[in-house]
């Protein structure tokens, strides 16, 4: 079994935009790519950003045993890591990188150990994560309001993770994840 790093946070944190950075300037990065039962958006891809599954096969999985942890993280909507990523990834030598939920993070953590470094990617305040999710313009004013209803909640489960970083320079904090990341691969 080889390494994971797990990314968590309120969505519109910037948790996304540090990945992509991080797996440009760090090699042997994979991401893992979660299955889940909402439709795509924008110029999301089937099998790159998500395995985009309708709710009965998502089920189905379930039912499987198919997932390492799965979540309901929007009321009707699951996310969920399917067992088959991790072998796909570690049998090429590569860490795995997980952008999942805050309680799929704390999961994560607690079933692999020593193996995982989690990391929290916090925004610097609830108005600019409004004013990112606003920018970002993939959701419906519902959607955004869902979200940051979520967040307050989401924010209290950093003191679980090993590490937390405020996203409030961009360049600031891939600094400082790129640091921790790489650390924990050569340790
Ligand atoms: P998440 O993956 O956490 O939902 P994204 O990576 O999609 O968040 O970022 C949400 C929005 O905020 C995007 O439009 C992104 O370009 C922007 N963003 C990310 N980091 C910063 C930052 N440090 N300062 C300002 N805007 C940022
Ligand atoms: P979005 O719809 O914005 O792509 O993602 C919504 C949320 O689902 C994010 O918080 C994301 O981290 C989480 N998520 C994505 N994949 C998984 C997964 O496999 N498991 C869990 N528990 N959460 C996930």
């Amino acid at each position: 079994m080889g390494k994971l790093i797990i990314f968590s946070a309120p969505s519109g944190s910037g948790k996304t935009t540090i990945v992509r950075k991080l797996m440009q300037l760090v090699e042997g990065l994979e991401f893992s790519v979660s299955a889940t039962s909402r439709a795509p958006r924008g110029v999301e891809q089937h099998g790159k950003d998500y395995y985009f599954l309708s709710g009965e096969e998502f089920d189905q999985k379930i039912a499987e045993d198919a997932f390492v942890e799965w979540e309901e993280v929007y009321a009707g909507t699951k996310y969920g890591t399917l067992r088959s990523e991790l072998e796909r990834i570690w049998s090429k030598g590569n860490t795995i990188l997980f952008d999942v939920d805050v309680k799929g993070g704390v999961r994560l953590k607690n079933i692999f150990g020593e193996q995982a470094l989690s990391i929290f990617v916090m925004p610097p305040s609830i108005e600019e994560l409004r004013r990112r999710l606003e920018g970002r313009a993939t959701d419906s004013p519902e959607k955004i309001e869902q979200r940051l209803g979520k967040a307050n909640e989401e924010l209290g489960y950093a003191e679980q993770f090993d590490l937390t970083i405020v996203n409030d320079r961009l360049e600031v904090a891939v600094e400082q994840v790129c640091k921790a990341v790489t650390d924990f691969i050569n340790k």
